[in-house]
């Protein structure tokens, strides 16, 4: 029998995250006027304690006890060896993968929604709110509050909350309060519902409505949560590439090459910033981030001063952007349709440091179809795009003879998905493209923004 898993016991679970902050220069985050903003200015929004975390350069933060306890409901996660896919290829590649799919939600979102309820309890804090489009942050975030005995008010897509129920079970089996957005209950959804009473909703709104909800209690005691791009969320995540590292260490390889789908970037970022602390120290690995080519962020867009959010209560951050207005085709990866890309992941193309990728949806179902008959697992959507890009190396790999090995990340299942893949089957999924015009009339939001330096780390 071949051995397809390795394990970490739980007490070799790593005790500190790995801050990427430390080892790269980065753009400050500037307020309306074009002057960079003061952590001070984020306190009505996040906990003191996780604005400290977003703007520390310390290269190494302990992970509270409290924190790791809860971690333990499903860490460590597996590394295993994709031994069938492998055979099915004819590769010789191996080809390994860190199953995230296993925690409760079904993906890697709560490594950070576990830690952020836990500051944001320790900081007084009685009541989160987060926006959600398909679910996946909503429901993370619903699990880790019930964790440490926090109210958690989750505005969720009106469209989505109509065609995709079973999200919004799980927020509510939780006891996370999953409210339609654009709702009554925010001066900010009022005013759409009034000009608009038959909206779907969007993300912008819904995050207008999170905000609102947690800045307007007079108690003081609500916090807003977010899910991806900053980093504080990148911070949290990197406990997969540092289990992943112990990992292979136990078992005496490397990987040659890195690759995770990106949306915002916190899996992506989760699984390879600790390898690339080696390669920024001269270890030669190639890494690359996927998107979806219907939403090329990091691939087509530029590397500027944009808004966070729709609506443009966030700093301006330097990242690679479509535009904070832009909207993507409605591709069925929800978590891939961001239109920026975390700053830190950023920097680091800018730097050459890591090398982004494009799949279009059909190819991503493709690869996620061949890895559901072989490995087994169900992928969601969002992980396809990265196994589209595995079984394109792995094919590369066949060509050469080369034995490389490749790690990539099973970022969640895909089990609460199964209606984009009935579309698959039936023929009713088709790919995207943008033009340059699309993506120049996006673009035009921030043209007379600040710009973002080059700046080199090394
Ligand atoms: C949300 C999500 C993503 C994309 O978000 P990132 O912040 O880029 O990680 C990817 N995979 C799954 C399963 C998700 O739920």
């Amino acid at each position: 029998m071949e051995t397809r898993k390795v394990l970490l016991s739980e007490d070799e679970m790593p005790r500190q995250w790995y801050n990427i902050l430390a080892d790269i220069k980065m753009n400050p985050p500037l307020g309306p006027d074009g002057n960079p903003v003061g952590p001070e200015a984020l306190a009505p929004v996040f906990p003191m304690n996780l604005i400290e975390q977003e703007v520390s350069t310390d290269r190494w933060i302990d992970i509270p006890e409290e924190v790791l306890s809860v971690y333990t409901i499903w860490r460590p996660s597996p590394l295993v060896r994709a031994c069938s896919l492998e055979r099915a290829l004819e590769t010789p590649a191996k080809i390994y993968y860190k199953n995230e799919s296993l925690s409760p939600p079904g993906s890697h979102k709560p490594n950070t929604a576990v830690p952020q309820a836990y500051y944001n309890k320790a900081f007084g804090i009685e009541r989160i709110t987060t926006e959600t489009g398909a679910g996946q942050w909503g429901s993370a975030l619903a699990f880790a509050c019930s964790q440490f005995g926090i109210e958690c008010k989750i505005f969720m897509v009106r469209i989505s909350y109509d065609q995709k129920p079973y999200r919004k079970s799980m927020m509510q089996a939780w006891g996370g309060k999953c409210i339609a957005s654009p709702s009554t209950e925010t001066k900010a959804g009022r005013d759409i519902l009034e000009k608009y009473p038959d909206t779907p909703g969007s993300l912008g709104i819904s995050i207008s409505e999170a905000i609102e909800a947690a800045v307007s209690d007079e108690s003081g005691k609500t916090r807003y949560s977010l899910g991806s791009v900053l980093n504080h969320v990148m911070l949290h995540q990197t406990i997969i590439g540092l289990e992943a590292k112990k990992q292979f260490k136990k078992i005496g390889e490397y990987p040659d090459i890195i690759i995770g789908c990106a949306g915002g970037g916190s899996n992506f970022s989760g699984m390879a910033f600790p390898f690339v602390y080696d390669k920024i120290n001269g270890k030669e690995i190639e890494i690359y981030p996927v998107e979806p080519v219907a939403c090329p962020t990091m691939t087509r867009a530029p590397f500027v001063y944009d808004y966070g959010d729709t609506a443009a209560y966030t700093p301006l951050l330097p990242m690679y952007s479509l535009g904070h207005s832009f909207v993507p085709p409605p591709v069925h990866a929800g978590g891939l349709r961001y239109h920026g890309m975390a700053p830190t992941i950023s920097q680091l193309i800018t730097e050459g440091i890591l090398e982004p990728k494009a799949v279009t949806q059909l190819a991503a179902f493709e690869a996620g179809v061949t890895v559901t008959r072989t490995e087994g697992i169900i992928p969601a959507p969002e992980t396809n795009h990265a196994l589209a890009i595995v079984i394109e190396e792995a094919n590369k790999a066949k060509e050469t003879g080369e034995e490389k090995v490749i790690f990539f990340n099973m970022s969640g299942h895909g089990l609460i998905d199964l209606v984009s893949y009935d579309k698959y089957f039936s023929g009713d999924l088709r790919n995207y493209d943008l033009s340059d015009e699309e993506l120049i009339e996006a673009e035009k939001v921030f043209e007379n923004y600040p710009k973002p330096q080059l700046l080199k780390s090394r």
